[in-house]
């Protein structure tokens, strides 16, 4: 990292996640493969831009070879089958040969040449009948994105210039927004901080970055033009203030004062009167929570595994990375939600049309019903996984009864001849309406769970996202409360279970007012269940054992 010569700047922004780091800034580019060097080569160029291609191939491909070889050892040799399929891609003479041809006979440079065969071939699978094959097309477009990385020697998404890289360093990852496909790209290994121009606390982006440990500030406009690759930062997402060339002792103050533990923190037995289980949203967090002692896992958000892969997985590759989980659980209850796809959530793969308003649009329940091949392949393969076993399967975004009731029978019909453990259907109380109908709901439904992170949204009309109305984003409002209480003595009284699993059941201060309405079941992300185990076991005046 350069040294310090600058004088510091204090700045202001909104706290997303908890902790304080010091790095070298990463710039995020948001448009890194929009501005490649696309040109006619000059003269004799050719051989050069060959040669080009060739080296590119052979990196990617040592590349492949590496990721194939780590996700075989930590997830399995069914996820990592995908990496020798691209692999053979890459080295598929016909692509070497068609740039040669570009390069030769057009005069382009290396990038346009690779660029433009693999458009075609993107094009050919994209244009032909069969949904499987099309879906192949996202795979090409995987391999272009790894050949121009490896041509404008960038890491996957950062926009490090060769000079001030901080890779494999202690980096703070500066962008214009935290998405969730960028904040699940990044390797969290030296990823020490993030800051953004625009982003809501409960973002998804924000709460991955939680679940991560990684201290994360948002609401800086402008900031993308006061630092830039290599800039020192201090990051402090508990107070939400970032410093700029922070001075020697600014630093030293902020890491005496340190929050961050980028460790678990220490399990804790469970208590008495509350039960915590786990939000997972990838599959190492299973092994957190396991760690940590979870009495479950309350919420799955299975649609994050596919985000992070860039495309869908096949019915195989989900029916092993939930049996792995639902075996890992040992008997405990496994709460898999159906891809809540859409809105904040978006997957390029997918092409789902620009929408004015996502998070009123085509998302969660809506969007199954809309692809009803994703939501019976998802069906398929949890079907197959709870073989043995009991599985809870969640709907997310369910408006009312007769939704709910039409995305069991989609899920019931497509997995009829499918051998399979007990499956038990519930809803997600995210949307206002269909928490009115919790009574109904609960006639035909086995549990639910609210989600009060969109059901604040939705009730508040506040979007989640925007940094601009976060203040107004409180769920300390007596009818959020009401409603709750309504929905719990609906739960009694059909006695079925109801847990709730929106970033507030992770806050301490809201454990008194859980148990007052009747809810004693929350799921929280791994790092929570500790905190809100000792405080429930204070509240009752008891004293909660460290595990032995
Ligand atoms: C919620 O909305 O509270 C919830 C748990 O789902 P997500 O945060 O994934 O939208
Ligand atoms: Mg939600």
């Amino acid at each position: 990292m350069a040294k310090n010569t600058q004088r510091e700047t204090r700045l202001k922004g909104l706290a997303l996640s908890n902790g304080s780091a010091v790095g070298g800034v990463c710039m995020f580019n948001e448009n890194r493969h929009s501005n490649l060097p696309m040109y006619k080569i000059q003269g004799g160029g050719s051989e050069l831009e060959m040669g080009r291609v060739k080296r590119a191939i052979e990196i990617a491909g040592d590349k492949l070879e590496e990721i194939r070889a780590d996700v075989e050892k930590t997830i399995g040799a069914a996820e990592a089958e995908i990496f020798v399929a691209h692999k053979m891609i890459l080295q598929d003479p016909e692509l070497i040969s068609g740039a040669t041809e570009k390069i030769k006979k057009e005069n382009l440079n290396a990038e346009s040449a690779v660029s433009q065969v693999l458009n075609t071939y993107e094009k050919r699978l994209q244009d032909l009948d069969d949904e499987y094959i099309r879906e192949r097309a996202t795979d090409i477009g995987e391999i272009r994105r790894r050949l121009l990385d490896v041509m404008g020697n960038m890491s996957p998404s950062l926009q490090c210039d060769t000079a001030h890289c901080q890779k494999g360093r202690n980096r703070i990852v500066v962008a214009g927004e935290l998405t969730p496909s960028l904040t699940v790209d990044i390797d969290p290994q030296f990823t020490m901080g993030f800051v953004t121009e625009r982003g809501g606390i409960n973002s998804h982006a924000a709460i991955l970055a939680r679940a991560m440990g990684i201290p994360a500030v948002s609401a800086l406009p402008g900031i993308r033009e006061q630092v830039g690759c290599g800039t020192e930062l201090l990051v402090n997402g508990t107070t939400g203030e970032v410093v700029i060339w922070p001075s020697e002792e600014t630093v030293s103050a902020a890491l005496a004062a340190a929050t961050l533990t980028r460790g678990l923190p220490e399990p804790l037995e469970p208590v008495e009167g509350l039960k915590v289980m786990a939000n997972v949203n990838l599959a190492p967090d299973v092994q957190e929570a396991i760690r940590m002692k979870a009495e479950g896992i309350g919420l799955y958000r299975t649609e994050f595994e596919i985000m992070a892969a860039g495309r869908f997985l096949s019915e195989n590759e989900m029916y092993e990375r939930y049996r792995t989980t639902i075996t890992a659980m040992a008997g405990k209850p496994t709460t898999f939600r159906l891809f809540d796809i859409g809105s904040d959530k978006s997957m390029p793969f997918m092409k789902i049309p620009r929408e004015e308003n996502p998070s009123l649009g085509w998302r969660g329940a809506r969007l199954l019903l809309g692809r009803r091949d994703v939501l019976e392949t998802q069906a398929m393969a949890l079907a197959r996984a709870s073989e043995g076993s009991r599985i809870h399967v969640m709907y997310p975004m369910i408006v009312d009864v007769d939704q709910f009731l039409e995305i069991r029978q989609v899920f019931q019909d497509a997995t009829r001849h499918v051998r399979k453990g007990e499956i038990l259907h519930g809803v997600m109380f995210e949307v206002p309406s269909a928490c009115l109908q919790a009574r109904e709901l609960f006639d035909v439904a086995d549990f639910a769970s609210v989600g009060s992170n969109d059901l604040t949204q939705y009730l508040f009309a506040v979007d989640r996202e925007n940094d601009l109305v976060s203040y107004d984003y409180r769920s300390d409002r007596p009818v959020f409360w009401r409603l709750l209480k309504d929905m719990a003595q609906a739960a009694q009284a059909a006695g079925k279970p109801l847990s709730i699993c929106g970033e507030l059941a992770g806050d301490p201060q809201y454990l008194p007012k859980l148990t007052e309405v009747g809810i004693g079941t929350i799921s929280v992300s791994a790092r929570r269940i500790s905190d809100v185990r000792k405080a429930a076991a204070e509240a009752a005046g008891n004293v909660v054992a460290p595990v032995s």
